[in-house]
């Protein structure tokens, strides 16, 4: 349980830290900064001292930036402070302080910021400042790495800058390389739930959400399956004069008279497969329903609606349907030819006044 608790503390904090890492980075960079302030003030290094303040003013500044979404002068404030300072140090402290950590502790950054900024050809530019930041680093150590800094700092504070600045580095690569996988992974789990979306979405009707051929066929096939023995009863729904309606109160009027009727069969058939399967046809499988409680269900769909008509801005639409109905044997193979003998029943029922239940077959019927 505990384990399951704290994923979904982790899977929070990643979730808002994914989604505020520029933020984050600017706020851990001002720090880093005032950090280093502390340290120059104490190693009395009083032009990186000045420049410490300069940093963290411009973090402060790119943290509002960043908040409005200003996400390049951001991106480009970090290279330029980051790539200026380690040069700064190097002159003003010297090689050994290892201030050329910051150059490649950028380099996560500049990457994973980069993708977002830069898109296709243009993400040269990132190549271009990686190749920057490496060149700096070689300049500055072929250049000066025996050469007398500005000011001389005592040993303890070279061994914290140092540790400091490989800690910073080693920092970030770790930190951006799990928020590129977490950033990944989540993508891939919001492609999945899109994917099953879409999958449910190809199974419905758009109108009144109920199952649509595509969903409700492969339903009736499995319950025929030779050997499973299912019992169940279909029941071919039709709209009487759905048309007359359509012509009389409009094209919006029929459609919320559809929706009307499919919520009027789904409340009253809860627990079943109910499919329009076409333009005012609707089919319900009744699982496990004896032929009679089918026939008496069908009856009362059809009282029901009978006697609720559709309300269409302040108007009271009266609608009838006519069901034919029809229960499983082994005379069925496909689930077409039980919904056929069902849809003969309801067409006798239409040429023989509407507004009925029919479960015999038509021959019989008459
Ligand atoms: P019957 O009693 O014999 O079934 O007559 P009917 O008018 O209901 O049947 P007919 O097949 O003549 O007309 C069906 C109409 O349903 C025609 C078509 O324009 C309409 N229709 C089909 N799909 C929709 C829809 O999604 N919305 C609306 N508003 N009308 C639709
Ligand atoms: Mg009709
Ligand atoms: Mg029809």
């Amino acid at each position: 349980m505990n384990i399951v608790k704290n994923r979904s503390i982790i899977d929070k904090i990643m979730h808002f830290l994914v989604h505020n890492s520029l933020l984050f980075t600017v706020v851990i960079m001002g720090l880093v900064h005032a950090t280093l302030l502390l340290i120059t003030l104490i190693a009395g290094a009083t032009t990186l001292w000045y420049f410490n303040i300069l940093s963290v003013v411009v973090y402060a500044f790119c943290t509002v930036l960043g908040k409005t979404g200003h996400i390049l002068p951001v991106y480009i404030s970090i290279f330029v402070e980051v790539s200026i300072y380690a040069v700064i140090s190097v002159l003003n402290i010297g090689w050994d302080c290892g201030s050329y950590y910051f150059l490649f502790s950028i380099v996560p950054i500049v990457i994973f910021f980069g993708c977002y900024i830069f898109k296709g050809s243009k993400r040269w530019i990132i190549v271009l400042m990686l190749t920057m930041l490496f060149a700096t680093y070689m300049v500055l150590y072929i250049g000066f790495w025996d050469t007398k800094p500005v000011y001389e700092v005592s040993e303890t504070i070279r061994m914290i800058l140092t540790v400091f600045s490989a800690f910073a580095m080693y920092f970030s690569v770790v930190f951006y390389m799990v928020m590129y996988i977490y950033s990944s992974e989540s993508e891939m789990n919001n492609l999945e739930e899109k994917n099953v979306k879409l999958s449910v979405d190809a199974q419905a009707d758009a109108l009144t959400g109920l199952l649509n051929r595509r969903g409700f066929l492969p339903i009736v096939d499995s319950l025929m399956e030779k050997g499973k023995k299912n019992h169940f009863c279909l029941a071919f729904t039709d709209i009487d004069n759905f048309k007359r309606i359509n012509d009389s109160f409009g094209h919006d009027c029929g459609d919320e008279v559809l929706r009307h009727i499919s919520e009027l069969i789904q409340k009253e058939m809860i627990g079943c497969d109910i499919c329009r399967w076409g333009g005012e046809e609707f089919i319900i499988l009744m699982k496990n329903f004896d032929f009679n409680t089918a026939i008496q269900k069908m009856e009362n769909i059809r009282q029901m609606v009978e006697s609720t008509p559709t309300t269409f801005y302040n108007k009271r639409v009266a609608t009838t349907i006519t069901i034919g109905v029809e229960e499983f044997s082994d005379i069925y193979n496909e689930p077409e030819d039980i919904i056929r003998i069902a849809d003969e029943r309801m067409y006798y029922g239409k040429q023989h006044g509407k507004n009925i239940v029919i479960f015999e077959s038509v021959s019989n019927a008459n």
